[in-house]
């Protein structure tokens, strides 16, 4: 193994899908939904690949999807980009947050981030050399949220980007303008770029006021130009195994993306792109009946877990909730899990795999985009614990 890989063997994820798979458990574990997309977005798909569209597409993304994407940009947020050099397609968010993070982050240069962070965020930063700066998330009322001065403290003279999820895996916290304005003061002050991973801007749940609508940092004064904002299909359309996401960008991020990305995979796949593009023109309906359904599942699995005695930290996006499970008498989330696989046959993730600091101990994160009868097997079960 490469020396910069030590400590990362398998990741949770296909840990704890291989562990389901194996022993027929219940998958709260990797966040993937348990049904399909909107069907003609497959039939796109489908008719892409029999009508021949299987040959390399251009590198930096299909034309049709960079100006789909570049649409959807300044539809939904009022922000401008420029399709031809300010968007670039890529092999999910995955590829987009790596690209980026190895585009930029020199050789011992350091990167602000939120923990409980992503998995990958670890492994690139290390891969690109860079430092992480964990800045720690924690309760407060009812979410997770960070102390600005442990945010400002975090910054150093080596820093150069501060990466930040919005809406937030695994916490389920969706930053407001009030914490975003603070983010992108830090980012001003001290001339960061910042990498803003939306992959969840559609899964936001609390509509009181519109007061949790996913905002990207990129809207806030002086922030577009120094913003990479990434997305990805796989949430917003329920095809999490396509792989097709994105990046938009000022054209010199955009450039440093793609010289890394043409040397990853050089393109994306060629019939998903174009479905992709359909998708993101003509399904809007449907991703709002998909948010509708994952604000009552959210509801359906938090509840139950309140029911089971777990304290459950009702999230405002994403497809996860967090729990502590100090007061069904578990130490910590490693053991919960190890305990509710054995007892009740459900596999979720301890929440303390996302951390540097020891901060995740107690906590533990299901995910809740399945199937309603699923969702109500495994609450069932909960009274197993
Ligand atoms: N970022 C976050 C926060 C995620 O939860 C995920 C998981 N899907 C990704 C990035 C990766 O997205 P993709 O599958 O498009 O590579
Ligand atoms: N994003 C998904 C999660 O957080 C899983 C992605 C993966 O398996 N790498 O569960």
């Amino acid at each position: 193994l490469v020396t910069r890989m030590q400590g990362f063997g398998t990741t949770v994820f296909a840990e704890m899908t291989a562990l389901a798979v194996r022993t027929g458990a219940i998958n709260l574990g990797q966040g993937f939904p348990d049904t399909d997309g909107p069907a003609k977005l497959l039939e796109t798909a489908a008719e892409a690949i029999m009508g021949g569209a299987n040959q390399y597409p251009p590198g930096p993304g299909l034309p049709e999807l960079r100006e789909a994407v570049a649409a959807q940009r300044a539809e939904r947020y009022s922000l401008a980009y420029d399709p031809a050099d300010e968007v670039l397609v890529t092999v999910g968010a995955t590829e987009a947050i790596a690209a980026t993070i190895l585009a930029l982050v020199e050789t011992g240069e350091e990167v602000v981030v939120f923990e409980p962070y992503y998995d990958s965020y670890a492994a690139i930063i290390a891969l690109a050399g860079g430092v992480r700066r964990p800045v720690t998330l924690r309760p407060d009322a009812g979410r997770f949220t960070f102390d600005p001065e442990e945010l400002r403290a975090a910054v150093t003279p080596r820093t150069r980007v501060l990466l930040l999820n919005s809406p937030h895996n695994p916490t389920g916290t969706v930053f407001g303008r009030e914490e975003l304005e603070i983010i992108a003061e830090v980012c001003r002050e001290h001339d960061l770029i910042a990498v803003t991973d939306e992959v969840y801007e559609y899964l936001t749940y609390d509509d009181a006021g519109g007061g949790t609508a996913h905002v990207p940092l990129a809207t806030l004064p002086g922030m577009r130009e120094r913003t990479v904002a990434i997305s990805s299909a796989g949430k917003t359309f329920s095809v999490t195994g396509w792989k097709v996401g994105w990046i938009t960008a000022p054209p010199q991020f955009v450039r440093a993306a793609q010289t890394v990305k043409q040397f990853l995979t050089f393109t994306a796949s060629a019939p998903y792109q174009r479905a992709v593009a359909y998708a993101l023109r003509e399904e809007r309906e449907w991703v709002e009946a998909l948010r509708v359904s994952l604000r009552a599942k959210r509801d359906r699995l938090s509840d139950g877990l309140t029911a089971a005695g777990l304290t459950t930290f009702r999230p405002q996006g994403t497809y996860f909730v967090q729990a502590d499970v100090r007061p069904l008498g578990f130490g910590d989330g490693r053991e919960f899990v190890r305990a509710l696989h054995e007892r009740a046959g459900i596999v979720a993730i301890p929440t303390q795999v996302f951390y540097d600091s020891d901060a995740g101990g107690p906590y533990a994160r299901f995910a809740f985009c399945k199937r309603d009868e699923v969702i109500d097997e495994a609450v069932e079960r909960l009274h197993r614990l």
